[in-house]
Formats: C-alpha cells, structure tokens, sequence
C-alpha cells in the first residue's frame, strides 16, 4: 500500500491552490464544502484506492497544467486518450472512450440526433 508522501500533498495542495478556478480560500465553489481533493491528498492517506482522484475537475482541468506530478500520479492507472479533445484521462470502464466533459456533450448530440431522426420520421 503506497501512502501519500509529505511533499506529494503539498504539491498537489498548492496546484490546486494556485490554478483551480474553483477554489476560493480553501472552499470549492462547485460543491460549496471545503476542496475535497485537498483533504483527499492529506499526507499519510492511502493512495491505492480509486478515490484519489475525487474531484473529476482536479483531474481533467488542474492536473494536466503540472505534467510532472500528472504522470506521477497517474503512472499507475489506466491511463486513456479522450477521442474527442485528445486530453488524457482516466478510463472509469472499458469501454470508456472520451473524458467526463466531453462523454456529457457527445451524449447530448446522440440524444439530439435520434430526437430528430424521431421527428422527420427517418
Ligand atoms: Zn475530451
């Protein structure tokens, strides 16, 4: 079990500070509680489980701006390449193919499409 080092949390601490645009003083504008990946990287956490990575904009949005620590964390993972923007990200099934934001407006054209197929009777 490997868990997180001293210098780990308090680099993942200050990108989070330092490049999050959700974060606001310690507080997470998107889920109004404190930033819960901060408390997640506290040092002496496990980092094994799939809980790591609890805030998918941490993952998507802040991570990919330090590539150093991004591939040290993600080393281990299953590691995908988003079919859509080419952003590395996070596999959650086998069959996942495009990271979180763009699965959410793929799926939204799917569903505008088949309503209009439904429309014109296609
Ligand atoms: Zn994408």
């Amino acid at each position: 079990m490997t868990r997180i080092s001293k210098s780990m949390s308090s680099k993942i601490t200050k990108l989070i500070q330092a490049e999050c645009c959700n974060y606001i003083s310690g507080e997470c504008l998107l889920c109004s509680t404190k930033c819960a990946q901060i408390a997640r990287v506290k040092p002496g956490n496990l980092r094994s489980d799939q809980a790591f990575f609890i805030c998918p904009w941490f993952l998507d949005a802040v991570l990919p701006l330090n590539k150093e620590l991004q591939q040290l964390l993600l080393s281990k993972k299953d590691k995908r390449k988003c079919a859509n923007c080419g952003r590395v990200f996070i596999g959650g099934s086998n069959r996942a193919k495009y990271c979180s934001s763009c699965a959410a407006i793929i799926q939204k054209m799917l569903k505008r499409e088949y309503a209009q197929r439904k429309r014109y009777n296609l």
